[in-house]
């Protein structure tokens, strides 16, 4: 399905969102996006900036746990990926301790009960970039990375960088996947119970 989008290109909807086609050029509300976010991290710590934040949803927080907290990623390789990452300002797995790394794995299990339950996502590429190198966007503050993928949505990746999930429906997938996960942060982590599935 296609449809315009306020500044005239052609979006493409697809069963997990809606995606900017290869001939959007011009999108001034991601520049906005992109001059909030390099404005912030002049402030320091785009992670610790959020979570000292009270509006959760305004920072796009889906979870806050003891030792670790789930926050949509503002420039997100497709949709619904999220970043789980500790409390604690360090840039390495290597300063978490258990109970921390712990949190940080159940709430990834977590977030992937929310993710399956609202996206429906095919598959998922999850893990830590872990150094410049490596590709990290914020080397200081560690974070886990889960990318939910769908079958066919390579099509849609943005490995040449001129693809990528409109922001501004950010806030439409947070409450998706807010409502899904909201109940998982309150009950025992371990594998999911089955469900009966209505046929
Ligand atoms: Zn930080």
């Amino acid at each position: 399905m296609r449809m315009r989008n306020p500044v005239g290109g052609v979006v493409r909807r697809t069963a997990h969102g809606i995606m900017a086609s290869m001939e959007q050029l011009w999108a001034p509300w991601r520049m906005a996006y992109i001059a909030r976010e390099s404005s912030s991290e002049e402030e320091g710590c785009f992670l610790c900036a959020k979570l000292a934040g009270h509006d959760d949803a305004a920072n796009l927080i889906l979870a806050r746990g003891k030792r670790c907290f789930v926050i949509m990623n503002l420039f997100p390789y497709n949709s619904g990926h999220l970043m789980i990452a500790p409390t604690e300002h360090v840039p390495t797995i290597g300063h978490l301790d258990a109970p921390t790394l712990t949190e940080l794995m159940t709430l990834a299990q977590r977030c992937l009960g929310a993710l399956g339950a609202s996206l429906r996502p095919d598959g998922y590429n999850m893990g830590i970039n872990q150094g410049k190198v490596a590709g990290a966007g914020l080397e200081e503050h560690v974070h886990f990375h889960i990318v939910p993928r769908w079958n066919g949505d390579t099509n849609f990746m943005p490995v040449l960088g001129d693809v990528k999930v409109m922001p501004e429906l950010l806030e439409n997938t947070y409450r998706k996947i807010r409502a899904a996960l909201d109940p998982l942060m309150t009950t025992p982590a371990g594998p999911p119970r089955r469900t009966r599935r209505a046929t």
